[in-house]
């Protein structure tokens, strides 16, 4: 790493997505000058389509649990750190499965779990109920689970929080300004970022975080990072979620109920989402309606059949061509962050990433996820 320590580290972030603005805030809270630079608004990039759910307990799409688990810890700390703030709330997963297959893996996910330390609760069907009373559980479901610790957020407070925390200790944010450009000093010695505006940032380091964008930004560096495309194979790249008008029942919990998760969204509306149903679109779907979602909703909650879909969103993830999260050095003066599930893992993030950029210590929970994975063989 090359980077001269004993001096005020000039960095540029790019994304104020929910991965940016934690990298940011958590580099200008231990020192650093830092400018962070969207194309947009904050928060308006895949994060703002995000069931936004802080778990370990969805069997997920590749193997990086350790660090999903340091993750569900970083909000911890936030939800202690903000004075419990109404933006996060940590109350618990409770998730059973009915079709044999689902439940099996489920099941396995559970053992997984207990071997890391972070055994869920094994609960009755009556039990989940005395829990959250408003729960349709059928009779037939022999096994549930309660993954204490894990919640969800709001991702827009959030980050507006951070980003006041981060401007207290100096932040500066450019928003509607796109990166055209990237530019490294032939000697490793500086790097710039020019925006369309035609503006230039100076920087010691630039540090991407453009989820979904990480390819197209980068390839012109000569950076390999390749993100999964609508329709990849590999895995289900766009999803849906989905906002009820406000009913009745209460639920506390995130709920993951037979393939479909539900939570609590603000004025007494629910937020569905099922990966299920995201598996069935192409780029052909129409636009989403959100009613597949709400069918399934009745079968699951007590009194929701008045219930109607205000809002129904499609969105694009921000998937590595592998799958796992990307995090370290792509040149002398370039890192580079992007994964699947930043929602949950962003906290773990910022202070992982920062703890490398600032403290020249090279973070073992990141070591698998490093950007050189994807050099080319030569020939
Ligand atoms: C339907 C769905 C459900 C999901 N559910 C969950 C969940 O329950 N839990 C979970 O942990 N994760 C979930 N995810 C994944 C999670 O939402 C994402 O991993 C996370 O939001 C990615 O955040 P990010 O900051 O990396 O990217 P983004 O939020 O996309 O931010 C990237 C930012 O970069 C900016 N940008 C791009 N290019 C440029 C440029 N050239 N110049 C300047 N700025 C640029 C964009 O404007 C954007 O603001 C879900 C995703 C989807 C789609």
């Amino acid at each position: 790493m090359p980077i001269t320590l004993g001096q005020r580290l000039r960095i540029a972030v790019i994304g104020a997505g929910i991965v940016g603005v934690h990298v940011a805030a958590e580099l200008a809270r231990r020192g650093a000058d830092v400018t962070l630079i969207d194309a947009a608004e904050p928060g308006g990039g895949t994060t703002s389509g995000s069931f936004a759910w802080i778990d370990a307990s969805h069997p997920g799409i590749a193997d990086y649990l350790e660090l999903r688990l340091l993750g569900i810890r970083g909000w911890q700390r936030q939800a202690a750190e903000f004075g419990r703030p109404s933006w996060l709330s940590l109350n618990g997963t409770l998730a059973w499965a009915r079709a044999s297959d689902d439940a099996a893996t489920l099941e396995a996910h559970a053992e997984r779990l207990e071997r890391h330390g972070h055994a869920p609760e094994r609960l009755t069907a009556q039990a989940a109920l005395e829990r959250e009373a408003a729960l349709r559980v059928a009779r037939d479901v022999e096994v549930v689970y309660r993954f204490e610790g894990e919640g969800w957020v709001q991702t827009g407070p959030a980050i507006a929080a951070l980003l006041k925390r981060g401007r207290a200790a100096g932040l500066r944010l450019r928003a509607a300004s796109e990166v055209r450009e990237l530019s490294f000093d032939g000697e490793g010695r500086g790097a710039a970022v020019t925006l369309m505006s035609g503006d230039r940032v100076s920087a010691d380091v630039v540090v991407s975080c453009v989820g979904r964008w990480t390819q197209s930004l980068l390839a012109p560096a000569g950076v390999e990072a390749p993100m999964l495309r609508p329709g990849s194979p590999e895995a289900v790249v766009q999803g849906v979620v989905a906002r009820t008008s406000p009913v009745s029942p209460r639920i506390g919990s995130v709920i993951l109920a037979d393939g479909l998760l539900i939570r609590p969204e603000t004025g007494g509306r629910l937020l569905l989402h099922s990966n299920g149903y995201d598996a069935t679109l192409t780029d052909h779907t129409a636009e989403p309606t959100g009613e597949e979602l709400l069918a399934l909703l009745v079968d699951r909650v007590r009194d929701t059949k008045r219930a109607r879909i205000e809002a129904a969103r499609r969105c694009v993830r921000a998937i590595p061509g592998d799958l796992l999260p990307i995090a370290g050095w792509a040149l002398d003066r370039l890192y580079v962050v992007a994964t699947h599930s930043g929602v949950t893992l962003a906290p773990a993030l910022g202070e992982l990433v920062a703890a490398e950029l600032l403290a020249d210590e090279e973070r073992e929970e990141l070591a698998r996820f490093r950007p050189g994975r994807f050099r080319s063989v030569p020939a």
